[in-house]
């Protein structure tokens, strides 16, 4: 028997490339180091946090405009979506820079697509288990795919399994992953289905996969 229903996916730094340099954001947006960016935002007088949230949707439209997909990822949700799963995208991108990627990247399909918009956003587990009770599916066997500490927090409050991707160094948040992948094309192994098109499971491959995950 299949062991999930359903993924759902993170879009920067999952499926698109982080371009998004957090750390030099949080310094022109006033942002303490530790902070969620959004979290800190809100907590700011009103017209310093309009500032703060205009200058983080051009950064936010910039990126969503030149990032490339990550290695895989579209034929990794098509696989996904083959094998009978739903699929969902969700996000702490604001809705014009989600439908920006979504429109430059036909390929990437899901069944619900959701932009901070309609929070609580991650790390709270709302936007998991609407979208699991939106899509007909328990959140037990719904995968949550993220590369940030927030997409694990969220999917664990949710009860939902945590696939964490981290393509460089291994962040010490990693422990608290139920699985970690170094690139997606690892995902369809690790939800028991089948690889995508042309994909070889890594024992048959004749590469080995590179610690960075890019061939
Ligand atoms: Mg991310």
């Amino acid at each position: 028997m299949r062991r999930f229903d359903a993924v759902i996916f993170d879009m920067d730094g999952t499926l698109i490339e982080p371009l998004l340099d957090f750390r030099a954001l949080r310094d022109e947006l006033g942002v303490r180091p530790d902070a969620g960016i959004l979290e800190d935002i809100a907590s700011m007088p009103p017209a310093q946090a309009e500032a703060a949230h205009r200058k983080l949707l051009e950064r936010e439209l910039s990126a969503a405009a030149k990032a490339n997909l990550m290695p895989g990822a579209a034929e990794t949700i098509s696989a996904v979506r083959l094998a009978g799963m739903k699929t969902a995208l969700l996000t702490r991108n604001a809705a014009p820079a989600m439908q920006r990627v979504l429109e430059r990247f036909g390929e990437l399909r899901f069944d619900l697509a959701w932009s901070r918009e309609d929070g609580p956003i991650k790390p709270e587990p709302d936007g998991i288990l609407r979208a699991c009770a939106t899509l007909g599916v328990r959140p037990e066997r719904t995968a949550c795919v993220g590369d940030f500490h927030f997409d694990l927090i969220a999917a664990r409050a949710a009860g939902a399994v945590s696939v964490l991707l981290a393509t460089g160094e291994r962040p010490a948040f990693a422990d608290e992953a139920d699985h970690v992948i170094r690139r997606l094309r690892e995902l369809p192994a690790l939800l028991g289905i089948a690889p995508p098109d042309g994909e070889k499971s890594p024992r048959q491959g004749s590469k080995t996969p590179r610690p960075d995950g890019e061939k």
